[in-house]
Parts: structure tokens; C-alpha cells; sequence
């Protein structure tokens, strides 16, 4: 049996995007993308540091393929940046699809982090936007506070979750992801993909059963 991992007070879970329009019946639906709350509010008594993130997009915004004239969800273009993926509208600030979902029950948590609110750059990643180069922020509030290891659930694994996750690892903190606590789009095997780079980063995927 795997050895157990104890949760320190340098420890942050980073709950990603747990939002209405990431979950059955949202705009950009992750499979069974509401069966991580059950496992995340378990989670999250277990920390006592906890930072949720929320996709907040202005109307327009450029991953949309409805910004696009032609253009169709899922098709990739060349953003200034390089590839973008286009979307459905989803996230759009203050709607119903960007709410947190209803059950999501952290009320501990401390920091709720914004992102993807620059109508010209999408932000997967918690640390950085799309360009690689605009930071959030999360990086300086987390080595502020003393935070150095990072462990990240939420929505999507092969996109939002993954990019926090590399970012976190390449800006020298821990990384730790919590698999069953995370469902993936597979959008052309990018849920095999995903598991490559983690393994190549040497990021492990651990069962929130090891988390004690
Ligand atoms: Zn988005």
C-alpha cells in the first residue's frame, strides 16, 4: 500500500474551476465533470489552506469560436500567443454558468483567484495566462504566505488542472496532482498527454486516499 501523505501547514489544495459550465448541462460540459465535488469537499477538510479558482470571462473573449466568424468550437487558431483552442462560450462574468457549482462546499477557502478576464489571452493555468509571460499573481500570494506545496483538483485534468500544475512545478513549488478529485476533456489524447508531461515533471498523481 502506498505510503500515506501528511498535510502540512505549507500545504494549499488549489480546487480549479469547479464552476456549472464545466459540469453536465454547462456550456462546455467536462465529463462527469461534477462527480469531483463529492471527493474535493472531502478534500478540503483535510487542509487548512484551500484557493479556488474561477474562469471569468468578458463576453467576446477570444477563445470563444462565437468571437470567430466561421469558426467552430474546438477548432485550434494562431493567437498572438500561438495555438488557442476555441470553446463555447462558457464563464462569461457575473452568469450562472461561472457560479462555483452549488454543492461546491469549502466555505475555509481563502483566496478565490480570477482568470481568463483579458478578453486578447485565454488562462488555463492558475500561475500564468496563455502567453506564458502575464502572471496571475497566485505565485507571489503563495511564497507571501509560505505556501510550497501545491495540491491541484478540479476541472478540467488535461487542460486548466495540468497547466496549473506544470506552472506551479516549473516555478519551484511542489506539485502533488489529486486524481480522483479531477476529471479530463480528452480532447485528442490530451488526457494521455497530459499524463506524459506530469511524468516527464516529475509531478506525482496520487489517490486523495493517500491524503490523510
Ligand atoms: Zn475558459
Amino acid at each position: 500500500m502506498a505510503d500515506k501523505l501528511a498535510i502540512t501547514e505549507r500545504d494549499v489544495l488549489l480546487v480549479v474551476d469547479v464552476q456549472n459550465d464545466f459540469c453536465p448541462g454547462g456550456a462546455l460540459a467536462v465529463p462527469g465533470g461534477d462527480q469531483v465535488v463529492g471527493p474535493i469537499n472531502r478534500l478540503a477538510r483535510t487542509f487548512r489552506h484551500v484557493v479556488l479558482t474561477q474562469d471569468w470571462h468578458p463576453p467576446g473573449h477570444l477563445s470563444f469560436a462565437s468571437s470567430h466568424p466561421g469558426r467552430l468550437p474546438m477548432e485550434t487558431i494562431t493567437a498572438p500567443y500561438g495555438p488557442q483552442i476555441l470553446w463555447p462560450d462558457h464563464c462569461v462574468q457575473g452568469s450562472e454558468g461561472a457560479d462555483f457549482h452549488p454543492d461546491l462546499d469549502i466555505p475555509h477557502a481563502e483566496l478565490v483567484l480570477r482568470k481568463g478576464y483579458n478578453r486578447e489571452i485565454d488562462s488555463y493555468s492558475a500561475f500564468f495566462e496563455n502567453d506564458h509571460r502575464t502572471p496571475t499573481g497566485l505565485a507571489g500570494y503563495l511564497r507571501e504566505r509560505g505556501l510550497g506545496r501545491v495540491f491541484l483538483a478540479g476541472l478540467a485534468f488535461d487542460f486548466c488542472v495540468r497547466y496549473s500544475a506544470e506552472d506551479a512545478r516549473l516555478d519551484a513549488f511542489d506539485a502533488v496532482m489529486v486524481e480522483d478529485a479531477c476529471r479530463g476533456i480528452d480532447l485528442g489524447g490530451s488526457v494521455a498527454e497530459t499524463r506524459a508531461r506530469l511524468e516527464e515533471l516529475a509531478i506525482p498523481c496520487i489517490g486523495s486516499d493517500r491524503i490523510v
